[in-house]
């Protein structure tokens, strides 16, 4: 089965070629031609499986076939980073069809969104928090809405948004389609599903397991040897870039330092960082710059990042579900990718339903650095590396006997003397050789991968500069002469908000004729 055999509409098919799509995945496959007939869909997939698609691409070609003004449809989503990954996607495939989004999310400028609103494009994407903000404040034209979606429908159930969520749909016309896609449906999710939906279509693509392209490991590993542990996998691991998982968002930053310290390019990511942080960190994480990132289960759910090759779990995940999302960062799509959780002894009580559920094959086991340790030379669990090198030009310990350093003159003198008790001198140079920095070392490899993966992928043109485009805006379309006409003319039927006291108190005060 190709695309083709939906029969979509031309500008769609031409953004499912911009974007390199010409066979639907099985979600999509499944969801598309019922979604077109109308029908609502519950959708059970696993992340990576191409599950935004599933429901972007019907409501662009819905939208298509039925032109009308006003906002369409409503994506609810949520975390910050899922919705601006969903409008991606609407952008992209709805490039050439001229389909306006907005995403309406925390941290970011209040009133540039409110324009957006005002202006009625044609998909928002939210999240519930910031679009109730903006009910508050605006009167938002929902009477055209269409389709509703709402996605990871369990982790917005987790976050505490479903009064929020039970408040929006409630504004929207009971006319309508509603997808509603989750990993679980807890007790309180079904209820609302019931409420929300009519005969929904059951589509359910493995559930809740990792993926079988993702090759996964545990270590054990006491805190004290964690972050040597990081340290020394990335070191002999082959991958392109990293993410590593930590419980706390103090945690979170904490790790990252020590990164830093030991010369690994890494940032950070997570709940208590400004929003402009979250995109800055997330994009030089996507575009190779930054290679490894420390993240919260934040970045665990629907962020669809392109050859993440490892996730590391610094910290068990307390609960199984948030394990298989973590996972679920690597292996995407048709890529197989490594997930590696470091388990200490307090880790394991976390750690035993995991290993039920993924199954025996994935036992705990020793530190590869732990296995060389006991056949070599002991060293401490946190060596950094450049005292691994100094290590290295030593001779043994036990050989020698040695007097402290004497610095003299930029130089160093030992003096020391062998087992058959001949006195040795060495002087080293204390002016240090210009070596390029671990972490600049890291960065050249790094990039140097991503290219030959770019050169091998032969990247369309035409999608990078509408991704530039994309980063400068809120509404994608405004470059458009003929879609501004469209939103201004809008814009003049929607009620404006109030503009506070000094507003109220001009209205108040008469015109006198000149
Ligand atoms: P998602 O599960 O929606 O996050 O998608 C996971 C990855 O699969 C993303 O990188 C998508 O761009 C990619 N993808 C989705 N649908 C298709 C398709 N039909 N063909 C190729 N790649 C796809």
């Amino acid at each position: 089965m190709t695309f083709k055999d939906f029969e979509l509409h031309e500008s769609l098919q031409m953004g499912l070629s911009d974007v390199g799509y010409s066979k639907p995945t099985p979600i999509q496959e499944q969801s598309i031609p019922k979604a077109l007939e109308g029908k609502d869909i519950l959708g059970a997939a696993q992340t990576g499986t191409g599950k935004t698609g599933a429901f972007v691409i019907p409501i662009i070609e819905l939208i298509l076939r039925n032109p009308s003004e006003g906002t369409r449809a409503l994506i609810l989503s949520p975390t910050r980073e899922l919705a601006q990954q969903i409008d991606e996607q609407i952008f992209a495939l709805g490039y050439h069809s001229g389909i306006s989004s907005a995403t309406i999310i925390g941290g970011e400028d209040f009133s540039r969104q409110a324009n957006a609103l005002r202006a009625g494009v044609d998909i928002i994407v939210a999240t519930p928090g910031r679009l109730i903000d903006q009910m508050k404040v605006l009167d938002i034209d929902f009477s055209k809405i269409n389709f509703l979606v709402l996605d990871e429908a369990d982790r917005m159930l987790d976050m505490g948004f479903l009064p929020d969520v039970n408040h929006i749909i409630d504004k929207l016309p009971k006319q309508r389609h509603t997808m509603l896609f989750s990993a679980t449906m807890p007790k309180e999710l079904q209820k609302l599903m019931k409420s929300v939906m009519k005969d929904p279509v059951k589509i359910e693509i493995e559930v809740s397991t990792t993926s079988k392209q993702v090759d996964q490991r545990a270590y054990f590993a006491p805190p004290r040897k964690k972050l040597g542990a990081v340290e020394d996998l990335l070191d002999e691991l082959d991958w392109t870039s990293c993410i590593v998982f930590s419980a706390t968002k103090k945690g979170t930053n904490e790790l990252e330092r020590a990164l830093k310290k030991k010369g690994i390019n890494a940032g950070s990511i997570h709940g208590d960082r400004s929003q402009e942080e979250r995109t800055a960190s997330l994009r030089a994480f996507k575009n190779g710059t930054v290679p490894v990132i420390v993240a919260t289960d934040v970045l665990a759910r629907g962020i669809d990042i392109d050859n993440v090759s490892v996730i590391i779990n610094f910290d068990v995940p307390r609960a199984v579900e948030d394990y298989i999302h973590r996972c679920g960062r690597t292996g995407r799509y048709d890529k197989e990718g490594i997930a590696i959780t470091l388990v200490s002894k307090a880790d394991e009580k976390y750690f035993d339903p995991i290993k039920k559920k993924v199954g025996d094959d994935l036992k705990i086991l020793e530190l590869p650095e732990d296995n060389k340790e006991s056949k070599k030379d002991s060293k401490p669990a946190n060596t950094k590396p450049s005292d691994k090198k100094n290590n290295a030009i030593e001779p043994a310990e036990n050989n020698k006997k040695k007097s402290e350093p004497i610095n003299i003159d930029k130089k160093t003198v030992t003096i020391s003397t062998d087992k058959a008790g001949k006195v040795i001198v060495e002087l080293k140079n204390n002016t240090p050789k210009p070596e390029p920095k671990r972490s600049e070392e890291k960065v050249q490899k790094k990039n140097t991968k991503i290219e030959v993966k770019l050169k091998e992928k032969k990247p369309n043109k035409k999608k990078e500069v509408k991704k530039e485009v994309k980063n400068t805006k809120v509404w994608s379309k405004q470059d458009r002469p003929d879609r501004i006409e469209k939103a201004k003319d809008r814009k003049q039927k929607v009620r404006k908000p109030s503009k506070g006291i000094w507003g109220l108190i001009k209205s108040f005060i008469p015109k006198f004729p000149k």
